[in-house]
């Protein structure tokens, strides 16, 4: 049986939701959803556990990782209950729950401690990268100043922390999960199918094309390539490609400088993509385009603007080692492209970020109850 947090409504708003408790259970949010169906009954539901305080009922959905945010469900509530943020709000709140340490509760509720963090993170990040270069005469003049096994141990600290954080959280997330899990019919379940479905989503985000497709969206007659649901898969393939490149190129090592080796081929194809997906993401926030993106967090523009940098800042990289030129200024550029890439890794567990581990591990759990059903 769920427990009832009385302070749970007062406590979600510092998530970002708004004046959910105005909903009059009227069910327009539920029937404009293009996502919600028998078995996932969402965005209503969830106001009515939120308004109850059932915080455990919401640490144990699947469905709040269903939802887009494409904010279709506020546009149309008539009590301005702002469903769709109360949903996003929700998948912070569970991010922050799940992270062991308490630290991800403190970003998401103070702007002040985020860049606090922020700051205190690429200072450290900095210092740690000089301790991979002990001869270089910057790093000599800092290790007089702070000993080299203090930074180089304070940064191991730091991504050991991060990695176990990480690792808790998604433990933590698959645990509650399981507890609502239906138990199968032997044949019924199949784990293989089940995460097929999610690397086809993954790959098609086929549930996100069939968000906000009302005959007043904004979005109806757009073309596929800057509508959101690309815009998100730029990002996400642009992210996960560059990963990818970079640990080849590490791996490689020299013939990955190379503009036409396989690993930089990717890097340069997955930089297109999400400087194409950011670029875009941030154009639709400046100009409000619709309800999803009139109210950005200030964790969401950083972290927009973190991929951004990280994804132009890597261009600038290619091009100066494929002409060779050899300037102090890039050597900045590389130190801001290495501070911010390693920033978005340590980030990952504290930050919206890590949606992209919770959501697949959501969708695997929702496809898994589906094929039961069928
Ligand atoms: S449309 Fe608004 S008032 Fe109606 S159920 Fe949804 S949130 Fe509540
Ligand atoms: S924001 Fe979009 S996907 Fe999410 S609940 Fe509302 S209508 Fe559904």
């Amino acid at each position: 049986m769920s427990r009832i947090d009385p302070e749970f409504a007062s406590e979600i708003k510092k998530y970002g939701a708004k004046d959910f408790s105005a909903c009059f259970n009227c069910g327009n949010c539920t029937a404009v959803c293009g996502l919600t169906d028998k078995s996932v009954n969402f965005p209503r539901i969830f106001l009515r556990s939120g308004i109850l305080g059932l915080k455990d009922d919401i640490l144990q959905s699947r469905e709040i990782w269903l939802c887009y945010a494409c904010g279709e469900c506020s546009e149309t509530c008539p009590r301005q209950a702002g469903p769709g943020d109360y949903m996003a709000a929700l998948r912070r709140y569970a991010i922050a729950s799940y992270e062991p340490t308490g630290l991800t509760k403190l970003i998401f509720k103070s702007n002040p401690v985020f860049i606090l963090f922020t700051i205190f993170l690429s200072v450290m990040l900095g210092f740690f990268l000089f301790t991979l270069k002990p001869d270089h005469e910057v790093s000599r003049w800092l290790f007089t100043v702070i000993p080299y096994a203090v930074i180089h141990n304070m940064g191991l600290v730091i991504f050991s922390i991060t990695g176990i954080s990480m690792a808790w959280g998604l433990i933590t997330m698959y645990l509650k999960l399981s507890k609502t899990v239906v138990k199968s019919e032997p044949g019924k379940s199949n784990f293989v199918n089940a995460w097929r479905e999610v690397v086809k989503e993954l790959g098609t985000m086929n549930r996100y094309q069939t968000c906000d497709k009302e005959d007043d969206s904004y979005w109806k007659n757009k073309p596929a390539a800057i509508q959101p649901w690309f815009v998100h898969w730029s990002i996400m393939w642009g992210f996960l490609g560059l990963l990818l490149a970079t640990v080849l190129d590490f791996i490689l090592k020299d013939p990955a400088t190379a503009i036409w080796w396989p690993s930089r081929i990717l890097g340069t194809v997955a930089g297109l993509l999400l400087v194409y997906g950011t670029s875009l993401s941030i154009t639709y926030r400046f100009k409000k385009v619709t309800k999803t993106y009139r109210e950005t967090r200030l964790a969401d523009w950083m972290f927009l603007l973190f991929l951004w940098v990280a994804g132009i800042t890597g261009f600038w990289l290619e091009i100066s080692v494929a002409f060779g030129a050899n300037y102090l200024l890039n050597h900045i550029v590389l130190l801001i492209h290495t501070i911010i890439s390693m920033e978005l890794v340590l980030l990952f567990g504290f930050s919206k970020f890590a949606h992209a581990i919770y959501r697949p591990l959501a969708l695997f759990f929702y496809f898994r109850e589906s094929q039961q059903k069928n």
